[in-house]
């Protein structure tokens, strides 16, 4: 099919992209890397009467370290992030994440701050944000404002970001040497959506985890942090008990999704075994 007709804007600049954004509200929609965006036109499942095309304001397009944290452009598309964008322990973390995303065209048109705009609940940026409690930028009109994920996630493809806001920048803290990282998915097949995924972000001092950042995605309308595993995980030596009982317990915290492709207690099975190779990952140098 073929979407319905639409009127298409180019902006040059931020400020007249949120120019647009406030004249057409609901009507207008934004449109980055189009990968989820123009498929849901022509489906005709998205209706937006105006397009405000971002993808010529060269002043979105960067990814770059400042005051300890990683600032992510509005136009950083996936594919950057499949070698390291800088150094250090997240560019490190971030190129394991960015391969399970689609398949390579997708990643070179997709953005970072696209799929958080999106909201997929297997969206491995919104896992990854979620886990590193990313702090979002978000313009308007009316001023600007930043959230964490916690007050901006809301479900499966909802979000709190309003018509008239553009999602402008994703801030990542960066991770010093003392961090370890791991990441796991499972999809039926390579570059599908994510049947179920963790992330395991730990600190760790004379062998025990000082800090831990445990998140799941995939398996439910919305990632989230596991914060009961955190808590069992903090202060130990990270053994494998601890690996197993962190499993166990994500599977218990999450509300499985149930559709075609897996039941809900497929998904939490899933979810089990996620976490702990994300966590073993993460305690294996
Ligand atoms: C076959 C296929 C497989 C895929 N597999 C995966 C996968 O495994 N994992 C995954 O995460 N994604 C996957 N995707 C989706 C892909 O990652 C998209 O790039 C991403 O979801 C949206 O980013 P985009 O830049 O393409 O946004 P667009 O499609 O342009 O926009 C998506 C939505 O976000 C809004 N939007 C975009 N940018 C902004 C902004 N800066 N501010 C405000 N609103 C904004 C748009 O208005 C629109 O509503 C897949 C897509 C396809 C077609």
């Amino acid at each position: 099919m073929k979407p319905v007709s639409f009127r298409y804007f180019a902006p040059r600049s931020v400020d007249e992209a949120i120019d647009l954004l406030a004249e057409h509200g609901e009507e207008g929609k934004i449109l980055a890397g189009g990968q989820s965006l123009v498929p849901a036109m022509n489906f005709r499942l998205a209706r937006p009467a105006s397009l405000i095309d971002i993808n010529r304001i060269d002043a979105l397009d960067y990814v770059r370290e400042d005051g300890g944290q990683l600032r992510i452009g509005a136009l950083a598309r996936h594919a950057r992030f499949e070698t390291p964008v800088a150094r250090g322990v997240l560019a490190a973390f971030l190129p394991r994440v960015a391969r399970h995303i689609g398949h390579l065209p997708i990643r070179c048109r997709g953005t970072f701050c696209g799929s958080i705009a999106h909201a997929d609940p297997a969206s491995e940026w919104c896992l990854v944000a979620t886990t590193l409690n990313a702090e979002l930028a978000i313009m308007s009109r009316r001023g600007r404002r930043n959230v964490r994920p916690n007050e901006y996630f809301a479900g499966a493809l909802t979000t709190t970001l309003q018509p008239d806001e553009l999602l402008a920048e994703i801030r990542l803290g960066l991770l010093d040497d003392s961090w370890r990282t791991g990441f796991a998915e499972f999809s039926r097949r390579a570059g599908d959506y994510a049947l179920a995924m963790a992330a395991a972000v730990l600190r760790l001092e004379d062998g025990r985890i000082v800090d831990a950042r445990l998140g799941v995605g995939g398996a439910a309308d919305r990632p989230s942090r596991i914060a009961a595993a955190e808590a069992l995980l903090t202060g130990s030596d990270g053994g494998p008990d601890i690996v197993r009982e962190a499993g166990n317990i994500a599977a218990e915290a999450i509300e499985p999704l149930e559709d075609i492709h897996a039941s809900t207690v497929y998904r939490r099975d899933l979810v089990r075994a996620m976490v702990r190779r994300a966590l073993n990952q993460a305690l294996t140098r």
